[in-house]
């Protein structure tokens, strides 16, 4: 298994290779020093940051579409959340609001919710559509 991951800077856009098993304190750039971000929870994005924190993302990245009205939602939320927590620097895990983001949801074809997208290199890789057991997330998230 591969045991590094691609992050790049977001100061410079170098692309630097870091050892997700020994990150220590913040990884930096080895090109400017900035701070590598590195995600170890899910975060909440629109569609203005949908460029740049999904599709040109470097890692995995997991979106979830979801909406607070959704109960399902609410199950597979806490998992994705553990995950990201799990795996930093192996998968980003990124939610979206799919009443607040109709144009996204519209565009991705979303037909029930929760959704989860997995995108690698702007690409769509696989959809996983409702709740699953966590074991099963993982593996649909190559972790
Ligand atoms: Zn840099």
């Amino acid at each position: 298994m591969n045991n590094s991951s691609i992050i790049k800077c977001r100061t410079c856009g170098s692309k630097n290779r870091v050892l997700f098993d020994k990150i220590e304190d913040v990884p930096r750039c080895g090109k400017c020093g900035a701070p590598l971000v590195i995600h170890d929870s899910a975060i909440s994005i629109g569609e203005r940051d949908f460029g740049i924190e999904v599709l040109n993302e470097t890692l995995p990245v997991a979106v979830d579409f979801w909406a607070p009205w959704c109960g399902p939602c609410r199950m597979v939320s806490p998992v994705l959340e553990e995950i990201a927590h799990e795996h930093p620097g192996r998968i980003k895990v990124v939610k979206i609001n799919s009443d607040e983001n109709q144009t996204l949801t519209a565009q991705y074809g979303i037909q029930g919710i929760p959704t989860i997208i997995l995108f690698r290199d702007g690409k769509e890789l696989d959809r996983l559509v409702g709740v699953a057991p966590k074991d099963d997330i993982k593996r649909f998230l190559h972790l």
